[in-house]
């Protein structure tokens, strides 16, 4: 009695090795090169010792900054030294705003009493006038409310106070439905009479550090400073105002937009050898707003890329097609960087597909495919990825930079990491190297190095 389940178990046992077998047989020969490419990954430690550096000597560096300059010459001599083929830049004109020398605001209570309020001037916006707003504040959720209210908005503080949807399992997403406010929210505020637009961060971590990021004006409205406020910020003004009572908040900042200043996307490449003309880009965007360290967003995606080309290249491998990594400049304000690789002549070339890696450092759990063909062709491929948990490919793909190349039908993916903790970090002083493991930010870099190597020998 005992034997037979012993029996039905190893009998099941051979027949599922078998379908095993027979399942990964297609993926086999990438499944060493997989492994040895991520033991090289892990085991060097390459793609955090270029981090640190990148953070920690040149910071963050917003486009048109000195110090989006020292990461142009940063990520060029980077791979330089390593020997890259074809290591060049592209010039191409980038916005430059800045901050200027300090930014506060106080929340009034109802009786007077003034609290510090933690806020930061979104990117584009103009500065308050001299000597600050003082105003009372209109709390809403969305455009629309803003709008039933009217005339009640006339000389206040708009607050916009949606958070991202804490339900939604992919941060992205609410992220999402919810920057609509941080980017129109001075638009749809100056509309009704609002003196400025105060955005809850989008974020998802409770602390008192606010988040910047992209806001624009429109020509036809009144244009009115912009800021954000921390959640912790935020939750105390709607706590306050819950009271009915009117409250009022002081809000100064310098911010101004200067002329335009001429920067770069920074390139390099492993030349194919059988089809050279034929190109898969891999990259990520070298600027990043001028908080914390650009750890997350998107250093990581910048030394992913020139890690990838550097796992293949120690370990000898030769891709039949050229694999480029590019650090495109000014994603976070303007995307001129990925704009002018896309319109830039390259004559007989021919782009396979574009890749990138702009979601953060954390553990990957596969890739992004927008483009069904392409996804048909490369899902076969997935199970080299499984023994790291990096398999999921999914159909539907992109990334900011490499988005104008779709106007020429290149297929477009990106590294899909794990989501939970981005927007911990996103565009923020919370964005530095200690949000970064070490490990996660390797097994990246190996993903997309056996990804785009695969790519590059198939073909799609
Ligand atoms: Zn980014």
């Amino acid at each position: 009695m005992r034997s037979r389940p012993f029996l039905l178990i190893l009998l099941s046992h051979i027949i599922l090795s078998t379908a095993l077998v027979a399942q990964t047989q297609g993926s086999e020969p990438y499944d060493s090169l997989a492994r040895q490419i991520v033991k090289e990954a892990l085991g060097s430690n390459k793609a955090y010792e270029m981090l640190s550096d990148l953070c920690t000597n040149v910071g963050h560096r917003l486009s048109g900054s000195p110090a989006a300059a020292k990461a142009v010459q940063w990520a060029e001599k980077k791979m330089q030294e390593l020997g890259f083929d074809n290591v060049h830049l592209e010039p191409v004109m980038v916005p430059h705003w800045v901050r200027g020398p300090f930014e506060r605001a106080y929340v009034f209570d109802p009786s007077g009493k003034r609290e510090n309020l933690a806020i930061t001037a979104l990117g584009g916006t103009i500065g308050t006038p001299k000597g600050g707003i003082t105003a009372e504040v209109l709390e809403v959720k969305s455009f629309e409310e803003l709008h039933k209210l009217g005339e009640k908005a006339k000389g206040k503080i708009v607050f916009f106070s949606r958070p991202m949807d804490r339900t939604l399992v992919n941060t992205f997403e609410a992220y999402g439905r919810a920057v609509d406010q941080r980017g129109a929210g001075a638009v749809e505020a100056a509309k009704v009479g609002g003196v400025a637009a105060l955005v809850r961060s989008m974020t998802t971590r409770r602390d008192n550090v606010p988040h910047t990021g992209a806001m624009h004006y429109d020509d036809s409205v009144e244009k009115v400073p912009a800021a954000a406020v921390s959640i912790i910020g935020a939750e105390r003004l709607s706590a306050l105002l819950a009271s009915g009572k009117p409250v009022r908040v002081h809000m100064e900042f310098s911010a101004q937009t200067l002329p335009d200043v001429e920067s770069a996307n920074v390139m390099g490449e492993l030349r194919g050898t059988e089809k050279p003309e034929e190109v898969i880009v891999i990259g990520g965007h070298l600027d990043s707003w001028d908080k914390g360290q650009g750890a997350n967003d998107d250093g990581a995606g910048c030394v992913q890329s020139i890690e990838a080309l550097r796992l293949l290249k120690t370990l000898g491998l030769k891709p039949k097609r050229t694999i480029r990594a590019v650090m495109f400049m000014n994603e976070e304000n303007g995307l001129r960087g990925g704009i002018a690789y896309a319109e830039k002549k390259r004559p007989g070339e021919k782009a396979v597909a574009a890749i990138e890696s702009d979601m953060g450092s954390f553990q990957p759990v596969g890739f992004g495919i927008g483009d069904s063909a392409a996804y048909e062709k490369l899902l076969p491929w997935a199970p080299v990825f499984r023994f790291f948990n990096a398999d999921h490919f999914q159909l539907g793909g992109g990334g900011a930079d490499i988005s104008p190349l779709a106007q020429q039908r290149v297929p477009l993916m990106d590294l899909i990491p794990e989501v939970q903790r981005y927007f911990d970090y996103h565009h923020s002083d919370n964005d530095t190297i200690e949000g970064v493991n070490e490990r996660e930010l390797a097994l990246g870099a190996a993903a997309l190095a056996i990804f785009s190597y695969i790519i590059a020998q198939e073909g799609l």
